[in-house]
């Protein structure tokens, strides 16, 4: 997820604490490659500006330069900072889905791995939580996806909505929660019909979506290997339809892992999963402190 640059922090920290004493421009100058390493993970600019100054910061604060493990000491500092700017001040804790049945709405735009992750989150409620899921899909434009959970959901064994030709979306939504709440769901989720790029059509929609079906939560899912532009689409949702969480798809090909350390600060909303995979079982739940431990190695 994060190869290259946690290849280019070691090489970093492998000189610092291999050097014993440490002057300010040692730490400054392992500072600056950094920063130039978070860059070169699509780090958005502001982002990688602000961590390099937190951790100055802190590593003058703390007087590294005359501790007896300089090296480790700046390295206990990085680590703290990956976890805040991936964490956040909140923890992201686990989805909210008490209160039977539970609506969660899946946005995104198309080919994201949205309806994947759709399926691959219900599979993981129902075998790790033991819950009843129903999944409805919503792509009215695109009856292929409609089969594609449908599908899925018999793959997993988990419940889909029957299909019906020529509703909409939003009478789609109302007959779902009706469903959940006769059928004795625990949760139902609603995967919305994606677009290729951001349009008001496209959030107009979503946004009848979640007024009838007051979502639990509203969880973006994103492709991870677009890196800023990820964070950029999380933003836009967030703004039009509100967003309670992130999930960052094709994490297993992306060396970066740009969007990932941006996410949280420049949109204030957590990441709760990763998707690592095409299969089903090929998501992860985002631990912060794992995932900051992973990049230093
Ligand atoms: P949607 O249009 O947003 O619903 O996207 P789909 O769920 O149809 O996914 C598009 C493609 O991406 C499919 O071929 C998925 O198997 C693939 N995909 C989804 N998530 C992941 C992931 O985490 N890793 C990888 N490698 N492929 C993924």
């Amino acid at each position: 997820m994060f190869e290259n640059l946690s290849e280019r922090l070691s090489g970093v920290f492998d000189r610092l604490t291999k050097q014993g004493a440490l002057s300010e421009e040692d730490v400054k100058t392992a500072l600056r490659e950094v920063r130039v390493a978070l860059l070169e993970a699509d780090v958005s600019l502001p982002v990688a500006r602000d961590f390099v100054k937190a951790v100055q910061d802190k590593a003058t604060g703390q007087a590294v330069t005359k501790s007896i493990t300089p090296g480790q000491q700046v390295v206990k500092i990085v680590h703290d900072e990956l976890v805040h700017v991936l964490a956040g001040d909140g923890e992201a804790g686990a989805l909210r889905i008490d209160n039977p049945p539970a609506p969660i709405l899946m946005v995104g735009l198309q080919g994201g791995g949205k309806t994947t992750t759709t399926a691959k989150l219900a599979k993981r409620l129902k075998e790790r939580e033991g819950k009843r899921v129903l999944m409805a899909s919503l792509d009215v434009n695109r009856p292929a996806a409609m089969e594609q959970l449908q599908i899925l959901g018999t793959q997993i064994g988990v419940d889909t909505l029957p299909i019906v030709k020529g509703e909409d979306p939003v009478t789609i939504a109302k007959r779902a929660k009706t469903q959940a709440a006769l059928g004795g769901y625990d949760v139902y989720m609603l995967d919305t019909a994606g677009r290729l790029s951001i349009d008001e059509e496209l959030m107009a929609q979503v946004a009848a979506v979640r007024d009838v079906a007051n979502p639990r939560e509203t969880l973006l899912v994103v492709d991870g290997l677009t890196g800023q532009d990820a964070v950029h689409t999380a933003e836009n949702f967030d703004d039009r339809i509100g967003i309670t969480g992130v999930v960052l798809t094709r994490m297993d090909g992306d060396g970066r892992g740009g969007a990932a350390l941006s996410m949280r600060a420049v949109t204030g909303k957590p990441i709760r999963f990763v998707g690592l995979g095409e299969k089903m079982d090929a998501l992860e739940t985002f631990e912060p402190d794992r995932v900051a431990g992973r990049i230093l190695g």
